[in-house]
């Protein structure tokens, strides 16, 4: 499965499909990447044991020679700190501007290696390799970033990729967690946009977890495709793309209030999404009946959709100002109007949000 991410003379495919990394140096020829330059390949250190050689010794059977960055697995990665280092590994490795950054990971690593690919000699080409299922959300759009101690992703840049090469063999070792936290931002994708897309997710539930092919290949194409779409409607977020943040302004609270470590990210954004219909609903701009089938469809794929009992109301309130999305006295909120139709809301109050927090430490 190949499809296109239409952003004129930035434009770039995403490949979709089994055993694409022994494909990878037929890819980079397709693309016209140097066989003169050598190539970094950064990934950490959960994922580099397990797919690095594969990469590294398909791109070598092609005449491609690379450089490897293996970084810590884990958000604090995505640091000015890590950044650093991965940029020593592409000097010392002799990368110039016809060299290729290649992520070979989640999120984290896609994030992090987009920095570097932006920020290396003023920009080299970048490929993105996912091996999560959230990546298919973070890999395409181009948005790369790393933390910093008092914001996340706050020191970034808009940089989208020559190419996106997703091998659906490498999700076989995520763990469960992870594979349900991924499946989040699909379900996310369907909600904003697309209601039959949305219907097949809730029907094939038990068939993503378990990370049938056929299903995971046609969910992940559909939630890829449905990122492009939006993203090339709005590549640098003036508006529409805003709309890809349903559950994220009291998802990324939740994170931060969790201290990064107990939620992760597709499991605070589960619970954003079920507040989301629920402050829809208090407000009547949606049915009744929607904030029941979000918070039954997420269930379906064992998401969390109730706040922990522990997370302070006013800590999760003064995260949520502390965010981007925050303007005076109110709040910015994706709110659902009905499956696959969402309306960017700035005016949610805080007593909105207060009742809303209530609510969803009761859900069961
Ligand atoms: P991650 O990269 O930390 O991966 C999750 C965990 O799974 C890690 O421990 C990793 O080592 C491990 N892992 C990855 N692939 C594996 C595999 N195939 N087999 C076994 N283990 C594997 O996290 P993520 O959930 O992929 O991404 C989260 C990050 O993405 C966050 O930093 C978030 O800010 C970012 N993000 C960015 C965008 C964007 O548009 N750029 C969008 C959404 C999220
Ligand atoms: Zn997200």
């Amino acid at each position: 499965r190949t499809l296109t991410v239409d952003l004129g003379e930035r434009s770039y495919p995403i490949h979709i499909g089994s055993g694409l990394l022994e494909s990878a140096g037929e890819y980079l020829e397709q693309l016209g990447i140097s066989k003169k330059s050598p190539h970094l390949i950064v990934t950490d250190d959960q994922v580099g044991p397990l797919y690095l050689e594969r990469l590294a010794t398909a791109l070598a059977s092609s005449g491609y020679r690379t450089v490897h960055a293996v970084v810590a697995a884990g958000e604090k990665s995505k640091s000015l700190t890590v950044f650093e280092e991965v940029m020593t590994s592409a000097i010392e490795g002799g990368l110039d501007r016809r060299s290729a950054v290649l992520a070979l990971g989640g999120g984290v690593v896609g994030d992090l290696a987009g920095f570097v690919a932006a920020s290396y000699m003023r920009g080299v080409p970048f490929i993105q390799v996912p091996t999560t299922i959230l990546a298919h959300d973070s890999s395409v759009g181009g948005k790369v970033a790393v933390n910093h101690r008092l914001a996340k992703n706050m020191i970034g840049a808009f940089y989208q990729p020559e190419m996106v090469l997703y091998d659906l063999d490498t999700l076989q070792t995520l763990p469960i967690r992870e594979i349900r936290a991924g499946l989040a931002e699909m379900v996310k994708h369907g909600l904003i946009w697309d209601a039959a897309f949305t219907s097949w997710c809730r029907e094939h539930a038990e068939e993503l977890l378990s990370l049938d092919s056929e299903s995971l290949g046609y969910g992940l194409e559909m939630g890829c495709a449905i990122k492009a779409q939006v993203v090339s409607k709005d590549e640098r977020e003036l508006g529409l793309r805003a709309i890809l943040n349903l559950g994220h302004t009291l998802g990324h609270a939740i994170e931060a209030v969790g201290g990064y470590g107990e939620l992760l990210h597709g499991e605070a954004i589960s619970i954003g999404m079920a507040a989301s219909a629920k402050i829809a609903v208090n407000r009547g701009l949606a049915p009744a009946k929607l904030y029941e089938e979000t918070k039954d469809l997420l269930q379906r794929f064992g998401l969390p959709v109730a706040l922990p009992e522990h997370m302070d109301e006013e800590r999760l309130i003064a995260a949520m100002m502390h965010d981007k999305k925050f303007v005076s006295q109110q709040l910015v909120f994706v709110l659902p109007r009905e499956v696959g139709t969402v309306e960017i809301v700035p005016d949610v109050t805080l007593d909105e949000v207060r009742q809303v927090i209530r609510e969803l430490k009761e859900v069961d």
